[in-house]
């Protein structure tokens, strides 16, 4: 890498990243691995050359991935990480009382075996904990053929191109919602708006065949460059976007959150006008 990374996700723009040291760099059976240490953002871990996480500034995501649809559910006891293989949306999970099961399927093991390593930070011995079950596999696939229904479900995964692809498809839409309890709530990470706003459109057509209701949040994560990240939210039941934020500072105890509050998670879906005339525009 010559002391430096830089991030091919653009063809014309881009962010650099000097490498102190690279710590682990593997091509596994499904994607291109590289983990490095940065001085600004600490540890550092790419796929198929596309930022994934930094220790820096990974509590804003997974933060807020996990967080607005566990609290707006409010008692969720089985839930369903699909990707997320570095841990950290587990890490957050798992912070809840009333999660009972937490079943992670995630297609390639050498993720979650060097962020165990190189990110222990992130996933903080979550995978040991009692509750989980790490399942190997195309998350398109198990969606499609469990038999355990789920409070929420979280797609925690790379971008829409290689494994990542089916995981924005209406095959895997319809998966979700054949194993989404009907009260539930799926979530998944979207793309920065700014820069992929086809995938927020495209997301909204597929979902909102499948689900009652299909929206957007949205946080800002420094590393996802070109301003803020969108999550789909998709459910069958209306009332859990519109939980007051009275009711989620109930709920919300001791999390011990540096981004996620209430008032930050009834914000997050109030969308700039480019998004909503973009959503509307395919509605
Ligand atoms: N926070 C990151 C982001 O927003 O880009 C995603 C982090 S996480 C590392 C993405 C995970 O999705 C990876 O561990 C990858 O192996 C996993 N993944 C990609 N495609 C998958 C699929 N089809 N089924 C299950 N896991 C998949």
């Amino acid at each position: 890498m010559n002391g430096s990374y830089l991030e091919r996700l653009y063809p014309s723009w881009g962010q650099q990243f000097k490498v102190e040291e690279v710590l682990f760099e593997h091509r596994t059976d499904h994607q291109h691995l590289v983990i490095f240490n940065n001085q600004q953002w600490g540890t550092v871990m790419a796929l198929d050359g596309i930022i994934q996480t930094t220790e820096k500034d990974e509590f804003i995501y997974h933060e807020m991935m996990t967080h607005v649809p566990m609290l707006a559910h409010g008692s969720a006891k089985n839930v369903l990480i699909i990707g997320g293989g570095d841990g950290g949306i587990l890490r957050e999970v798992l912070k809840h009382k009333s999660v009972e099961q937490v079943i992670q399927v995630e297609i390639d093991q050498a993720v979650i075996d060097m962020c165990i390593e190189f990110l222990p930070g992130h996933s903080q011995g979550a995978f040991d904990d009692p509750r989980v079950e790490v399942v190997i596999d195309d998350g398109v696939h198990f969606v499609n053929q469990t038999e355990v229904q789920f409070d929420v479900i979280i797609s925690d995964s790379t971008d829409p191109i290689g494994p990542g692809e089916v995981l924005f498809t209406s095959s895997f839409y319809q998966g979700v919602n054949r194993c989404l309890n009907q009260g539930g709530v799926f979530v998944a990470q979207n793309g920065v708006s700014f820069m992929q706003l086809d995938e927020v459109t495209t997301s909204y057509q597929r979902l909102s065949s499948e689900f009652k209701q299909a929206a957007f949040y949205t946080a800002a994560v420094p590393t996802y460059v070109g301003g803020i990240m969108a999550f789909a939210w998709a459910t069958n039941n209306l009332a859990l976007k519109s939980v007051d934020s009275s009711v989620l500072q109930q709920r919300v105890c001791d999390l011990n959150c540096h981004y996620y509050n209430p008032d930050i998670h009834v914000a997050a879906f109030a969308l700039p006008a480019y998004i909503n005339q973009a959503i509307k525009g395919v509605a």
